[in-house]
């Protein structure tokens, strides 16, 4: 019997996920000197982390020995006080994808229906998918997520639907008031899950907490990958009633987040003057490249996240070019969108060079 017919079939059909390369793989694929290579693929800060969170990674690390502590602790005791909610309300996970396959876990039966935008970030479809469910995904109007069009999809069969905001690939958000209504209107067969990967990017924040005081089902998750710059150390949690949390905590793996990125972590809340100075330098480096963009005549769609969607005709031909001169962006052809790349906001100095790179290939 052959191996891959033993698998089961979720499993055999899955499609892979491609994530951006390293620039160590690009170096090596082109024979560049990894050094002049900018990354700008994967939205990761071009910060860095906050140093008051390396340093905290560093004094973890000594002590690596030790299992880290499963219960987050000290993480979610921190959460509570930032949020002015229970510990008991948060749950955390290695990344906040992890938090995405938890809730398969949780509430997927084969059969069941997912509702989605399209575009949007594709884990949430690969998860649907591995648990025998059915993705039903609803497009985008002019890049925006309408949620009257995903309540629409909405059958009795549905069990999550998934409210990016911003949305990635296409950086776009809703304001508060849609996402309390649109959550509000739900029935309570359905948990609705935020994904607000790039809420720090936001002058101001939706707050969604009241839902959790009205008892919904619902779920809200964040990253330490994006503003905090920690994408390395895989952690994000998720916030939502103390009954949702218990939920997810019961079916994650004892030790899933790491003790250096936890304390990584904890430190990284306590920073505000970075993650200010990494939304003010967001803002002015997103500025950058609208001017950019527009010089050279590209069409890009207006975005509050760390990353701009842009027309350049081929993707995937300017795509390989930029990486040939050692920049990578992402190609977004898988998404739907095969004339546009998604290129991260950079440093000043990174927006520059993309630029320039952008304006010799299409010239
Ligand atoms: C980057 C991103 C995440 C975060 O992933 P991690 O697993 O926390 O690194 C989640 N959702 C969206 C939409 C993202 O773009």
């Amino acid at each position: 019997m052959n191996l891959e017919s033993l698998a089961k079939p979720e499993v055999r059909t899955q499609p892979v996920y491609e994530p951006g390369k390293p620039i160590e793989e690009v170096a090596r694929e082109l024979g560049l000197d990894p050094a002049g290579i900018i990354k700008l693929a994967s939205n990761e800060n071009p910060f860095g982390p906050s140093p008051k969170a390396l340093a905290a990674a560093h004094v973890a690390l000594a002590q690596g020995e030790l299992y880290p502590d499963g219960g987050g602790f000290v993480l979610r005791r921190k959460l509570a006080e930032v949020w002015g909610l229970k510990p008991e309300q948060f749950v955390i996970g290695n990344g906040s994808n992890e938090l995405i396959e938890l809730l398969g876990h949780v509430f997927l039966r084969p059969g069941d229906e997912v509702v989605m935008g399209n575009p949007a970030f594709v884990v949430y479809k690969l998860v649907t998918l591995l648990f025998g469910a059915k993705a039903v995904e609803v497009p985008l109007v002019n890049h925006c997520h309408v949620l009257a069009n995903l309540a629409a999809a909405i059958t009795p069969r549905t069990r999550l639907v998934f409210v990016p905001s911003p949305n990635n690939p296409t950086g776009t958000a809703n304001t508060e008031a849609e996402l309390l209504a649109f959550a509000r209107g739900l029935p309570d067969h359905v948990v609705c899950v935020f994904d607000e990967a790039y809420a720090e990017y936001l002058e101001s924040p939706p707050d969604l907490r009241p839902l959790i005081a009205e008892g919904r089902n619902m779920i809200c998750l964040r990253t330490f990958s994006k503003i905090y710059g920690l994408a390395a150390l895989r952690i994000g949690y998720g916030y939502a009633s103390a009954d949702m949390a218990a939920l997810l905590n019961r079916v994650r793996q004892p030790f899933n987040v790491n003790a250096i990125g936890q304390a990584a972590a904890v430190a990284a809340l306590d920073d505000r003057e970075f993650t200010a100075r990494c939304r003010r330098e967001n803002h002015a480096g997103m500025a950058q490249l609208g001017a950019g963009f527009g010089r050279l005549g590209l069409e890009f769609v207006p975005s509050v996240g760390n990353f701009i969607l842009v027309r350049v005709g081929d993707g995937n031909r300017v795509f390989d070019a930029l990486q040939r001169r050692g920049v990578i962006v992402r190609p977004v052809k898988s998404y739907g969108l095969p004339e546009w790349v998604r290129v991260t906001v950079g440093t000043s100095a990174q927006n520059e060079r993309l630029l320039r790179d952008l304006a010799a290939i299409l010239r």
